[in-house]
């Protein structure tokens, strides 16, 4: 690990002791800040905050006590979820104390290099693609973020000889001050998470902070398919690379006859590709181009793609019933992921789906829902979704109680040949904790079947 002295003799506050935080808490005691964490969390029940009190760390639990400011703090670092409207921020903003987020963390006590991934969709699907062509090339990737470790933690144990591939929400986004991405990506910008950014606007913002840091050994990697996107990435400093699903391009990362082009090379045909859906090909250009960049060998890139069926509840396909392909999609949390998902088959479809009520109409899935053969809905939004269905035409529309029934309610209604799809459109949590526990609801009611 790196002597970081911006964090050394510092007092700092850790708010909220999710994975992120914990981590954090542990990696600052160790470069010698002084530590103060509050968790929402009762302290009877709270391992985490147990822990680190043994280990000589003043914790605040229960809520978040406004008083709590009354102790000086230098920073804040806070868990990404926790919102801006929260009165302690809110205050500590007016104080001007900067507020971060454990990547600004990792950022000062390695010194490897990052690769930073960012888009509304497509993350961890290309950061993961990323992470095993640089496997694969023998670059010494580390992966860190979402998926598997947090990346102050991954941080920790990195030489210079690693490169840490880490994807990047626009809530992380939100709390860097000088973190610098050797390669940053921004695969897509679809209006996610308004509830948290108040506007597109600020979104966008959030996103292009990925790039603010950059300089001109740097390099971006971005998506010109994709108005804004390009408007994120205007005044970047860092050296452009495209990619494109449309356009036949004289550098970056491409479609031509068929295949994937890298500037005047070509990578590989799209046929032996096994990753399903035109958004896919989004992701795998951008890993491409990232790949590329880093050079990695062409024979590490292919092998990857020939062999790489996707992670767990994107797009993941479980198995064949009676000639009935089922298919986990249930990181589709919003109506980009779901309208990509559809579009990825040509076969009759069968959609599963709803969710938690965010207030928006789903209007916007009318279009590719005329595609959609029956639908069965569960959760906040079904009401809402029987009505896109109806505008979309759809004779068939069920709503049953959950995930379990919809499985058995889709089997009941398909026929040979068709796709049974769980994409829900919506976040989880009117009925799960997550995506992953209701993707893994519909996974074993479809080995049950
Ligand atoms: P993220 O980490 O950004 O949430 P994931 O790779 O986990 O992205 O994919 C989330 C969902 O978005 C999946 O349901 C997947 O089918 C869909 N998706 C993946 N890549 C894209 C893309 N480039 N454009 C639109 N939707 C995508």
């Amino acid at each position: 690990m790196k002597k970081s002295e911006k964090f050394t003799n510092k007092h700092i506050l850790i708010l909220g002791l999710a994975k992120s935080g914990f981590a954090a808490a542990k990696v600052l005691h160790e470069v010698g800040a002084v530590l103060t964490v509050n968790d929402q969390k009762p302290y009877e029940e709270n391992e985490a905050a147990q822990e680190l009190e043994k280990m000589g760390i003043k914790v605040v639990c229960g809520g978040h006590p406004i008083a709590i400011l009354d102790d000086h703090f230098d920073f804040i670092i806070k868990n990404p979820g926790i919102p801006y409207s929260n009165p302690i921020i809110d205050k500590a903003i007016k104080r001007g104390i900067p507020i971060l987020t454990e990547v600004e963390l990792a950022y000062h006590i390695t010194p490897a290099d990052f690769i930073g991934i960012t888009g509304s969709n497509g993350k961890t699907t290309t950061t993961t693609l990323i992470y095993e062509m640089l496997e694969k090339g023998e670059k010494s990737p580390l992966i860190a973020g979402n998926i598997g470790t947090v990346s102050c933690e991954v941080a920790q144990g990195a030489t210079k000889e690693n490169i840490i591939v880490t994807e990047l929400s626009s809530f992380q986004l939100m709390g860097i001050a000088d973190f610098a991405p050797r390669i940053a990506v921004l695969l897509n910008i679809f209006d996610a998470h308004l509830d948290y950014h108040g506007t597109k606007e600020e979104y966008i913002k959030a996103k292009a902070r990925i790039f603010e840091n950059q300089t001109e050994a740097d390099y971006c990697v971005i998506n010109i398919d994709d108005k804004d996107v390009m408007f994120a990435a205007e005044n970047v400093r860092s050296k452009r690379v495209q990619f494109s699903t449309t356009k036949i391009l004289q550098e970056g990362a491409y479609i031509k006859d068929q295949a994937i082009y890298f500037n005047d090379e070509k990578i590989i045909e799209i046929k032996d590709i096994v990753l399903p859906g035109v958004h896919n090909l989004e992701n795998i250009l951008a890993a491409v181009a990232v790949a590329k960049l880093v050079s990695t060998p062409n024979r590490a890139i292919n092998e990857v793609l020939t062999s790489f069926t996707g992670v767990k509840h994107r797009l993941q396909y479980v198995t064949t019933v009676e000639n009935r392909k089922f298919y986990n999609d249930s990181k589709a949390t919003n109506i980009l992921a779901t309208k990509k998902a559809i579009s990825a088959f040509e076969q009759p479809v069968i959609l599963l789906a709803g969710g938690l009520d965010r207030g928006n109409e789903f209007d916007e899935l009318v279009d590719e829902l005329t595609r959609v053969k029956a639908l069965v809905l569960f959760g906040q939004t079904a009401k809402k979704l029987e009505r896109a269905g109806q505008l979309a035409g759809i004779e068939i529309v069920k709503t049953v109680d959950n995930v379990e029934a919809a499985v058995k309610v889709a089997y009941d209604l398909s026929n040979e040949g068709d796709v049974i799809l769980l994409s829900p459109a919506c976040a989880s949590w009117d009925q799960h904790k997550t995506f992953e526990e209701r993707g893994d609801i519909f996974i074993n009611a479809v080995h049950k079947l």
